[in-house]
C-alpha cells in the first residue's frame, strides 16, 4: 500500500464522494481496540476493573470515526460491538447485585446513545456522498452533451487560457488544441476575437475566419463568442462556438465564378445583338411597315432588358473579384437626379415628384451614382404597384448630400431591411415573388455607396411602403 492509499484509508476526509462503505475494517479496528484495552487492564496496569474510561472513549472515538468514514453502516457496527463489549467487562468481572444491575443500566444507556450518534453522523456522511455524486454526474452530462454537439466548443477563462475543448473543435482544425495554454500562434485571429470578448464582455457573432491546417489546406470558420458571467454577474469565461463552413464557403466561390465566367460569355453576344438591332431599326424606321415596325421595338425594349441583366451580372462579378474601379468627378448632383427623373418619367404613368434645396456639388463617379439612383426608382415603380407617387428629395446635411427615394407600395418587413442588400436576396414572400428580378440591384448600389464612403438603409413598414436613403460626403 503506498502512502497515499494509506491516507485514503485512514482520513476520512479523502474518502468523500465514495460510495465504497465497509463493514469489515469497523468490526475488525474495533475489535482490536477492545483487545488493547484488555491487554492495558490486564498486563500494564494489572487492574482487570480499570477498564471503564478507556473502554467509554473507545467506544465513542470509534462510533464517531467509522460512521464518518463507512456511513450509517459503521456507525452501527462501532456502537453494537462497543456494547457487546461492555456486556463482556460485565460478564468477565463476574459483576453482582446492584454493581450488576447497574452495569447493565449504564451499558444500556451509553449503548442507545452512541447508536444514535452513529446513524446520525452515517447519515449525514451518505447524504454528502450523495450531493457529491449529484454534481459530478451533472458535471458529466454536461460535458457529454458539449462533447457530442455537431459544433466546436472552446471555452477559456477569464485570461484567455483555455479550459475546455470538444472533439468537433479537434476534428475541425484537424489537430489536438491543448488545454490550459492560450491558443496557439497559428490561431492568432481567433485568438483575437476570444481576447475582445474577454476585454469587451460583450458577443461577437458570426466572425469568419480563413486557417490553413497542418497538410496547407485552408478551411473556413465561423465563430459566435460569448462573455459568460457568474450568479454574482461576475465575468469568469468566454465560451465560443466553432462552426467549419468550408464547404459553403466553396459553394459560393463556385457559384461566383459562374456568374462570372457567365456574365462574361454573355457580354460577347449580347455587344453584337446590339448592334444589329441598332442597324435593324434605322432601317425599319425608313420603311413605314407598322407590324415590323412594332416587332422590332419590342425587340429592342426585351434587349434592353437582357443587357441590364447581364451589366448586373458583370458588376457583382466585379466587386467579387474587387474590380469595380470608379472614375470620379465633380458633378451637380441635383441636375443629375432631375435627368435622371426625366429618363424615368417617361416609362411610367406614376408621378416622380422631386423636392430638392439647392444646388448640390459632389465628387463621384456619375455613371455609378447614376446606376443606384435608377435602381432605387425603378424598384420604387416596381414594388409600389402603380399605387401611390414617388417622391425623391436631396437634402444637405453636415458633412453629407442625403438623397431619399420614397413610394406607397408593398413595403418591406423589419427582418428583410437588412437582408435586401446581400447578394442575391430578395424577399421571397408570395407576393414579392411575382415581380421580376434577380436581387442584384441593391447589393451592387450598397458596394458603389461603400467605395464612395456614404451609406445606404431603408426605412420601411410593410403594406404602407418604403423610403430608401443614400448619403454621399460632400467633400
Ligand atoms: P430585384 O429588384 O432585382 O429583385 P434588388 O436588389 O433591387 O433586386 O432588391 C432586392 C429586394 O428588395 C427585392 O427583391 C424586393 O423584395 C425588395 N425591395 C427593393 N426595393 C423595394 C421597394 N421599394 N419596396 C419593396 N420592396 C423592395
Amino acid at each position: 500500500m503506498s502512502s497515499k492509499e494509506l491516507i485514503t484509508f485512514i482520513n476520512p476526509v479523502t474518502r468523500l464522494g465514495n460510495k465504497k462503505y465497509s463493514y469489515f475494517t469497523p468490526a475488525v479496528t474495533t475489535f482490536i481496540a477492545f483487545i488493547i484495552i484488555e491487554i492495558y487492564a490486564f498486563f500494564i496496569v494489572k487492574d482487570p476493573l480499570a477498564v471503564g474510561m478507556p473502554a467509554i472513549i473507545s467506544a465513542f472515538v470509534s462510533t464517531i470515526y467509522f460512521a464518518f468514514r463507512d456511513g450509517i453502516r459503521g456507525g452501527i457496527i462501532a456502537s453494537l460491538l462497543s456494547v457487546l463489549y461492555y456486556f463482556y467487562i460485565i460478564y468477565s468481572r463476574h459483576y453482582v447485585g446492584d454493581q450488576l444491575e447497574s452495569g447493565i443500566q449504564v451499558s444500556l444507556f451509553l449503548g442507545v446513545i452512541y447508536l444514535a450518534i452513529g446513524y446520525l453522523i452515517g447519515w449525514l456522511r451518505q447524504r454528502v456522498d450523495n450531493l457529491i455524486e449529484r454534481e459530478a454526474n451533472e458535471k458529466i452530462r454536461l460535458q457529454s452533451i458539449l462533447q457530442q454537439l455537431p459544433v466546436g466548443v472552446l471555452i477559456t477563462n477569464n485570461k484567455g487560457k483555455i479550459e475546455y475543448i470538444n472533439k468537433q473543435l479537434d476534428l475541425i482544425v484537424g489537430n489536438k488544441i491543448a488545454v490550459g495554454k492560450k491558443l496557439a500562434s497559428q490561431y492568432s485571429t481567433v485568438y483575437s476575437t476570444i481576447t475582445r470578448v474577454i476585454n469587451n464582455k460583450k458577443t461577437l457573432s458570426n466572425k469568419e475566419f480563413v486557417i490553413e491546417r497542418a497538410d496547407k489546406r485552408k478551411f473556413y470558420i465561423r465563430i459566435n463568442a460569448s462573455p459568460i458571467f457568474d450568479k454574482n454577474g461576475k465575468f469568469m469565461a468566454a465560451a465560443s462556438i466553432v462552426d467549419d463552413i468550408t464547404n459553403d464557403r466553396e459553394m459560393e466561390l463556385r457559384k461566383d465564378d459562374f456568374i462570372n465566367m457567365a456574365s462574361h460569355e454573355l457580354k460577347t453576344p449580347m455587344t453584337s445583338m446590339n448592334l444589329y438591332i441598332s442597324s435593324l431599326e434605322d432601317k425599319v424606321k425608313s420603311n413605314r411597315n407598322k407590324k415590323l415596325n412594332y416587332v422590332v421595338s419590342n425587340m429592342k425594349i426585351q434587349i434592353d432588358r437582357l443587357q441590364r441583366i447581364i451589366n448586373e451580372l458583370l458588376d457583382v462579378s466585379r466587386i467579387q473579384t474587387g474590380k469595380l474601379a470608379f472614375s470620379k468627378d465633380y458633378f451637380r448632383l441635383d441636375q443629375m437626379l432631375e435627368e435622371t427623373i426625366g429618363m424615368l418619367q417617361e416609362t411610367t404613368k406614376q408621378k416622380i415628384i422631386f423636392s430638392k434645396r439647392g444646388p448640390i456639388k459632389i465628387n463621384a463617379d456619375r455613371f455609378r451614382i447614376y446606376q443606384v439612383v435608377t435602381n432605387l426608382l425603378s424598384n420604387a415603380i416596381k414594388y409600389s404597384g402603380r399605387k401611390g407617387d414617388i417622391v425623391i428629395s436631396l437634402k444637405r446635411a453636415k458633412k453629407d448630400a442625403i438623397v431619399s427615394v420614397s413610394d406607397l407600395g408593398i413595403g418591406i418587413s423589419k427582418e428583410n431591411q437588412i437582408k435586401i442588400f446581400d447578394k442575391l436576396y430578395q424577399v421571397g414572400d408570395s407576393v414579392e415573388k411575382t415581380y421580376p428580378g434577380f436581387g442584384m440591384g441593391l447589393y451592387i448600389a450598397k458596394e458603389i455607396i461603400k467605395r464612395h464612403k456614404g451609406k445606404i438603409w431603408v426605412e420601411s413598414e410593410k403594406e404602407k411602403g418604403s423610403t430608401f436613403y443614400f448619403s454621399l460626403p460632400l467633400k
